[in-house]
């Protein structure tokens, strides 16, 4: 079949018995090649629509990646030869012949979904990799959440705005990367942490609803959930409160959902950052288990036990945990130490619900049928307890919690949750200076104003904001707040975080200066795509969703970035190398 204009009819995995008798042209990869008799072969033949079987005579120069078209005809397979895990497996291409559109060296890896193939391997020839089902299926779950996201901010009345990738700092509470100027030697421009402060800009530019699909840039430390670069719905809206972004974004997320799973999101269940706190010793619980913090300050409030006496007790209890062995609690107890806790107190539920414990003893008959009683232990459980200041307790049992029981990643749905009402501040700094919870551009809540002004410092850390943050089965999707729009509230703010007046006006001033020319109230949030994406692919590591991520140590085994540059380009941008030092 000649077409002249097209190369190809049909799509390989697209073929049914349905199509059986027509003639097709289809082009791709060579997969798999079986032979078959003297002369036959069979080509599993792979575009990103699957694969198809083609019956081939003389396919002796037809090697694994080469870049085929083969025209032919469907055909019904022979009785006993279909396969029913292939979605073309009741056809195959007959008559086939087959035109080289060019040739490959022998692949780096097998090209098997099946096969594990080492990550470094997989990064360093990703054009190879992007072929697997698994990096295409990925990256269109990827680019369908994108174009949800878009329709839906658009039908909401969104404007999508660009900003720039080359700006002055933004803070995020990460390291900027920079960027020299050659045009103003010795000075540099920061990549943005996020477009924060120019939707904010927007706002006061009366654009009323911005949205961007925005790329943002940290320096910091990369996890599985965390590149240098990653990609941000990023939102700002004037005149709204607090709910009308929370529902902004709940339309846009379950749009994405319902394109991606085809079901819908439903209600995202709320809960306070400190009820989330107390509960699950989390900013961002991952409520798809339960296994919730115990208080059991009030049981022990007149205990003879020293290791007790602790302004919190709080317990968890770990369903057939009883038959932990001694090193496995041994290792349960040293992870609790390095989370920073005192020790962990351990006790098995015997039969009768007679506490098995080294701490039994110090403990009165009361205070342990009371334990028992308000944790709803049962034979065979195990309870673990921490005692110390609270924010420590619920730190160190909210991560042992994570540790004993947090499904995979494929397991327990996609279950969403709003955090609000977090503090203004998370603690205070070396130097006493209060550490914003998000930036420093959200807005207190209006109640807690007046502990800003008190002069204590630990009355700071009790000030709430109407900062609000997005959570996805124990990943922070994303945060948002109601923001400061008034100048004098905003220096305020700067200067309780320690910046001054002239650092105010030389990194901020022009903030500030937009603010003395009519800044609408305004709200926004912005969450990251390349996480929700992860999870709804079911994937633990957000590089599996980027078609072109880092390395965990920040380097790119495809192009080597980063590269040193010649002394040229130095001499350009004004920059003198120091000697750098070896980690031997
Ligand atoms: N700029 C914030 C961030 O990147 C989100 C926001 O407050 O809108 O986390």
């Amino acid at each position: 079949m000649t077409d002249p204009v097209s190369m190809r009819s049909d799509h390989c995995g697209t073929l049914r018995a349905s199509d059986i008798g027509r003639e097709v042209a289809v082009c791709g990869w060579v997969a798999r090649r079986r032979e078959h008799g003297e002369h036959l072969a069979f080509i599993d033949l792979r575009d990103h629509t699957g694969l198809v079987q083609c019956v081939v005579d003389g396919a002796a120069d037809l090697r694994s990646e080469y870049v085929v078209r083969i025209t032919g005809t469907v055909r019904q397979r022979p009785d006993g030869t279909t396969n029913a895990n292939m979605p073309t497996g009741e056809i195959e291409i007959g008559d086939c012949s087959v035109e080289i559109l060019n040739v490959s060296e022998p692949p780096p890896f097998q090209l098997n979904d099946r096969v594990e193939v080492d990550e470094m391997v997989r990064l360093a020839h990703r054009y190879v990799d992007l072929r697997t089902e698994r990096m295409q299926r990925n990256l269109r779950i990827r680019a369908k959440v994108n174009a949800s996201l878009r329709r839906a901010m658009d039908n909401q009345g969104f404007v999508e705005i660009e900003t720039p990738m080359l700006i002055a700092s933004t803070p995020e509470g990460a390291r900027d990367f920079v960027v020299p100027s050659r045009l103003s030697p010795g000075s540099f421009y920061a990549l943005p942490q996020s477009p924060q402060l120019f939707k904010q800009l927007c706002m006061v530019g009366g654009i009323d609803r911005y949205y961007q699909i925005a790329r943002c840039l940290r320096d910091e430390d990369l996890r599985a959930d965390r590149q240098f670069e990653f990609m941000q719905l990023d939102a700002e809206a004037s005149f709204v409160s607090q709910e009308e972004v929370l529902a902004f974004i709940s339309v846009a997320v379950s749009a994405a959902v319902e394109e991606v799973t085809g079901q819908k999101m439903g209600d995202v269940p709320r809960m306070t950052w400190h009820e989330a706190q107390e509960r699950f010793g989390s900013d961002k619980p991952d409520i798809r288990f339960g296994m919730e913090l115990i208080e059991l300050t009030p049981n022990f409030a007149a205990t003879e036990f020293n290791a007790f006496k602790a302004d919190c007790v709080k317990g968890i209890v770990v369903d057939g945990g009883a038959e932990f062995t001694r090193s496995k609690l041994d290792e349960l107890t040293e992870k609790a130490k390095r989370w920073g806790a005192k020790g962990l107190v351990w006790m098995r539920v015997k039969d009768g619900g007679e506490l098995d414990s080294p701490v039994a003893k110090f403990l009165s008959a009361e205070e342990l049928a009371g334990l028992v009683a308000t944790s709803g232990a049962k034979t065979g459980d195990l309870l673990l307890l921490v005692a110390d200041d609270r924010p420590k307790v619920c730190h160190v049992l909210g991560l042992l919690r994570l540790e004993l029981g947090r499904p995979p990643v494929t397991e327990g749905g996609l279950q969403f949750l709003w955090v609000v009402d977090f503090p203004l501040f998370e603690s205070l700094d070396d130097a006493g200076n209060p550490v914003p919870a998000h930036h420093p551009f959200t807005m207190p809540h209006a109640e807690d104003v007046a502990l800003l002004d008190t002069g204590d410092p630990q009355d700071l850390l009790k000030v709430r904001s109407q900062a609000y943050d997005l959570v996805l089965n124990g990943w922070e999707l994303g945060s948002g707040s109601v923001r400061i729009h008034r100048g004098d509230i905003q220096s305020r703010m700067f200067e309780l975080l320690g910046i001054g007046a002239e650092e105010q006006q030389s990194k901020f001033g022009f903030l500030l200066d937009a603010f003395r020319f009519g800044a609408p109230p305004h709200a926004g949030f912005a969450f990251g795509i390349d996480r929700l994406v992860a999870l709804l692919a079911g994937e633990e590591n957000i590089r599996e969703v980027i078609a072109f991520p880092k390395t965990q140590s920040g380097t790119d085994p495809l192009t080597h970035a980063p590269t040193p540059i010649d002394t040229a380009q130095l001499d350009e941008l004004g920059l003198r190398l120091l000697p750098t030092k070896k980690n031997d």
